[in-house]
C-alpha cells in the first residue's frame, strides 16, 4: 500500500512513501491434501507360488508314479496309466504332439504364462536366488563374523545346498527316461560307465552351473520356447503393459527393481525377457496405492485390449477366447484330445503277430505228411497275464507241432516261437496253395489271421 505526503505547495509533485509494515501474523501456507491409501488389490506373487509348488509336486510325481514316463531301457512311454510299447509309435508320437499343441495353444491366448508361472527351468532359477539372497541375510544376521567371512560362509552353504539339490532334481529328470528303482541303483553305486550313469552325472552337473551361473539367463540366450512365442502371439494375446497416459509414474523404479528378467517393462510390453510373471505388477499396484492411485501396469489382452478382469461381459471373454481363430484352435485340441483317448481305449493289451517262414514252403515226410512253419508272437503290454489259445479254421484234418497251444504271458512280457502245422494224407489238402484262417483267443478278445498252407505241387508230387 502506498500513502501521499499532505502540506506541499501546489504544482509540485506528491511525494510517495511506502506504508510501514503492519505487525500482522504472515497467512499460512495451504496444506497440501495428504494422500489417503488405498486397497493395491489382488497380488500375483502369491499366486505364481502357490502354483510354483503344485508344478514341482507335479514334476516330481510324474516320473515317480509312472504318470508320464519314456523308459529308454525298457522301450515303454507311460502316459496317464497307459503303457505303450515303442512298436505302438504312432500313439507316442501322437501324445508328444498333443502336450507341445497344449503348451503353443497356451502361447497363442495367454502369451508367456507357461514361462511365468510353469516352466520348471524357471521356478528352479526363482528358488536359487531367493536360496542365496535368504542365506546371505541369515547369515549377515546371526553370525559376529565381519561382512567378508560372512559372505564367505553364505556362499559355501549355496554352494553346498545346490549340489545336493542338482542331484536331486537330475534324479529325478533322468527318471524320466530310466526306471527310478534302476536309476537309485546306479546312483548308489557311483555308476559313471553305463549310459544312465553318464547321463545323470552329466545333468546332475548342468543343472548345478545352472542354479550357480545361468539362471533366468537361461530363457533369453538358451530357450526357443521363449522365441517361438514371439512368433506365437497376436493383437489379443495376453501380456503385461505399462499404461500412463496422465503421468502419474514416480519414478521409483520399484517395477525395474523386482523383475527378476532385469528390464523395465515401461519401455515396451514385447520385450523377448518379459515372461509375463506379473511381479511389477504387484510392485507398482503396492506403490502407488500408498498415494491412493492405482497402479500402472496391468495384464492386458493385447497392447490395445482391455485390462485383464475387467470390461468382459462373458466367461469366455474373461479366460481370453475372444475371436474365432480361438475358437478354432481350442476345437482342434478337443478334437485332438477325443482322437487320442479314442486310440488309447481302443489299442490292444495283448498284441499277437503270426506270420509263415517261408524260407523252406514246406516239409514233406516219409508217410507223406506236409509240414508248414509258422512264427509266433505275443506282446502282453497290459499289467495282467493272459492265456493266449490257438486255433484253426477252413483247415480240417490238421494239426499244430511244437506248441503248447495255450501260452501263458505275464503283464509286461513278450514271447516268440517257431510252430508248425502238419497235413497228413488224411486231411485230403489241395496241391498248392490252401487258404486258411489261424485264430487267437484270449480271454473276451479274438483275432483271425489269413494264411496260407503250402502242399507239394501236382508237377512236384
Ligand atoms: S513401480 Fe510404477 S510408479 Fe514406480 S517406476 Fe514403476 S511404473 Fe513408475
Ligand atoms: S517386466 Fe514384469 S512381467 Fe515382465 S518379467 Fe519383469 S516383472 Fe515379470
Amino acid at each position: 500500500m502506498l500513502a501521499i505526503e499532505q502540506g506541499r505547495e501546489p504544482g509540485n509533485a506528491p511525494v510517495v512513501t511506502p506504508e510501514k509494515p503492519t505487525s500482522a501474523k504472515p497467512q499460512p501456507k495451504p496444506k497440501r491434501p495428504k494422500p489417503v491409501p488405498i486397497d493395491p488389490g489382488f497380488h500375483y506373487h502369491p499366486l505364481r507360488k502357490t502354483v510354483h509348488v503344485i508344478c514341482v509336486v507335479i514334476f516330481f510325481l510324474l516320473p515317480l508314479t509312472n504318470l508320464m514316463r519314456l523308459d529308454i531301457p525298457r522301450q515303454r512311454f507311460y502316459f496317464f496309466g497307459y503303457e505303450l510299447w515303442i512298436s505302438e509309435f504312432s500313439i507316442i508320437f501322437f501324445s508328444m504332439m498333443f502336450l507341445m499343441f497344449v503348451v503353443a495353444a497356451m502361447a497363442i491366448l495367454w502369451g508367456r504364462v507357461y514361462c511365468g508361472y510353469l516352466c520348471p527351468q524357471m521356478i528352479f532359477s526363482e528358488a536359487s536366488l531367493s536360496l542365496e539372497s535368504w542365506l546371505q541375510r541369515t547369515v549377515n544376521r546371526y553370525s559376529r563374523w565381519d561382512a567378508k567371512k560372512g559372505n564367505l560362509l553364505s556362499k559355501t552353504l549355496f554352494y553346498l545346498i545346490s549340489g545336493i539339490a542338482s542331484v536331486i532334481l537330475a534324479f529325478v529328470f533322468i527318471a524320466y527316461f530310466v526306471e527310478p528303482r534302476d536309476l537309485l541303483h546306479r546312483l548308489l553305486s557311483f555308476d559313471i560307465k553305463t549310459a544312465g550313469g553318464i547321463a545323470g552325472a552329466a545333468t546332475t552337473l548342468l543343472t548345478l552351473l545352472d542354479f550357480l551361473f545361468l539362471r533366468q539367463r537361461f530363457c533369453t540366450v538358451i530357450c526357443p520356447y521363449g522365441y517361438l512365442q514371439g512368433m506365437l502371439t497376436d493383437n489379443d494375446t495376453l501380456l503385461v503393459h505399462y499404461r500412463d497416459e496422465n503421468h502419474e509414474c514416480i519414478e521409483c523404479k520399484k517395477c525395474i527393481r523386482v523383475c527378476h528378467m532385469g528390464i523395465d517393462i515401461r519401455n515396451s510390453p514385447y520385450q523377448v525377457e518379459c515372461i509375463g510373471c506379473g511381479e511389477c505388477i504387484d510392485a507398482c499396484n503396492d506403490i502407488l496405492a500408498r498415494l491412493g492411485k492405482p497402479g500402472l501396469i496391468h495384464y492386458v489382452w493385447g497392447e490395445r485390449g482391455g485390462r485383464f478382469g475387467t470390461g468382459d461381459k462373458t466367461w469366455y471373454q474373461k479366460v481370453g477366447i475372444r475371436d474365432a481363430k480361438r475358437v478354432v484352435i481350442l476345437l482342434v485340441l478337443l478334437f485332438y484330445a477325443a482322437g487320442l483317448f479314442t486310440a488309447l481305449s481302443m489299442r490292444h493289451a495283448l498284441l499277437v503277430q503270426i506270420a509263415p517262414i517261408r524260407a523252406t514252403l514246406y516239409r514233406q515226410d516219409n508217410d507223406g505228411t506236409v509240414y508248414n512253419t509258422f512264427h509266433l508272437k505275443v506282446a502282453n503290454r497290459g499289467r495282467q497275464q493272459q492265456t493266449v489259445v490257438l486255433g484253426m479254421e477252413g483247415l480240417a484234418g490238421t494239426r499244430f507241432v511244437g506248441f503248447e497251444n495255450a501260452l501263458v504271458v505275464a503283464g509286461g512280457q513278450s514271447l516268440e516261437r517257431d510252430f508248425e502245422i502238419a497235413a497228413p494224407p488224411s486231411a485230403g489238402l489241395a496241391p498248392g496253395v490252401n487258404h486258411f484262417q489261424l485264430v487267437s483267443r484270449a480271454g473276451n478278445e479274438r483275432e483271425s489271421f489269413d494264411e496260407t498252407f503250402i502242399t507239394p505241387f501236382k508237377d512236384s508230387r
